[in-house]
């Protein structure tokens, strides 16, 4: 990074010059600053949130893996299943892998959880912020990095891959191991055959489907990813959408996390007065919105711009 005083007459002669530069430009590049497709991210998240309640064990939890099966079949997908040891006993789970090759050596890897609740099983709890929204969100990722990667191609910079994992949510009551199973049981396996290493980035994406979108800088993430996103971020003028608190979560970035993946958790741990949607029947997709999502997919990929740019 280069530091200079904002004060001084020769950046503000520059960045006046720039402006005007860029105002130039703008009627012949007005799709520049084309933005991310929220609304169909909204679209994708309210036909997965209409399966309703996922609770592991749960039939509508066979329902969200056969409609990302169904989604993702065309695509280089990989089914990671796996038996949890939970305090109810052992329970089959499954995370979806789904990847975009790059030319670049290196993997940027976007996650989200997509299951509901198990001890929330009897309000009736979908998730459309938390699991839903951003399982629409990365979908509606996806559209645009299978289309940087039609025909064969590859995208410019690393692969990017889109993990939907199983088992964020305590099966009882949260605690180290009753929690995160799904992303536990990815670490370690990509822990023991190198593939950890060759992971530039995890970026994990939790309950940002928000109307009120309030992102908070999760205190555990890797300092300089969260530097990467705040400048992505301001490109788009989102600065008052992030990180105007800080917060300990404790989430699907931690497997990372604690074996040296830079990791990012986006959330948003704010839903509602006083958070109280929060693992509430409340939890609809009344609360979400599509202009939240554009935000988000905005900052995801030109996060993935600034990553490649290292
Ligand atoms: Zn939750």
């Amino acid at each position: 990074m280069i530091s200079f005083s904002p004060f001084s007459s020769f950046w503000k002669k520059t960045a006046a010059a720039l402006a005007l530069l860029t105002s130039l430009a703008a009627p012949l590049t007005a799709s520049a600053q084309a933005h991310f497709n929220g609304a169909k991210a909204l679209e994708y998240a309210r036909q997965y949130v209409a399966i309703g309640p996922r609770w592991p064990t749960g039939p509508g939890h066979l329902k969200a893996e056969t409609f990302l099966r169904n989604h993702f079949r065309r695509d280089q997908l990989e089914e990671d299943t796996f038996t949890a040891s939970t305090p109810i006993g052992p329970v089959a789970m499954r995370n979806f892998i789904v990847r975009f090759p790059g030319k670049k050596n290196g993997v940027i890897v976007l996650a989200t959880h997509y299951e509901t609740n198990y001890p929330l099983k009897n309000i009736n709890f979908v998730g459309a912020n938390d699991g839903g929204s951003t399982t629409g969100l990365l979908m509606a990722i996806a559209d645009q990095l299978r289309a940087q990667t039609a025909n064969g191609k590859k995208l410019d910079g690393y692969s990017v891959w889109l993990v939907f994992d199983d088992g964020e949510e305590a099966i009882q009551s949260w605690s180290d191991s009753d929690s995160l199973y799904g992303t536990r049981h990815l670490a370690a396996k990509w822990g023991r055959d190198g593939t950890l290493s060759r992971i530039k980035a995890f970026i994990l994406a939790d309950m940002i489907g928000d109307k009120d979108l309030d992102i908070q800088r999760e205190s555990q993430s890797t300092d300089w990813l969260v530097g990467v996103v705040r400048q992505a971020a301001k490109k788009f003028g989102y600065d008052r959408y992030f990180f105007k608190q800080s917060m300990e979560v404790s989430d699907d970035h931690l497997p990372f996390v604690r074996r040296g993946v830079p990791s990012i958790d986006i959330i948003d741990l704010n839903y509602g007065p006083n958070n109280s949607y929060h693992h509430t029947a409340k939890d609809t997709m009344d609360k979400i919105s599509a202009k939240s999502l554009t935000i988000d997919g905005d900052v995801f990929m030109e996060t993935i711009r600034l990553v490649n740019q290292r």
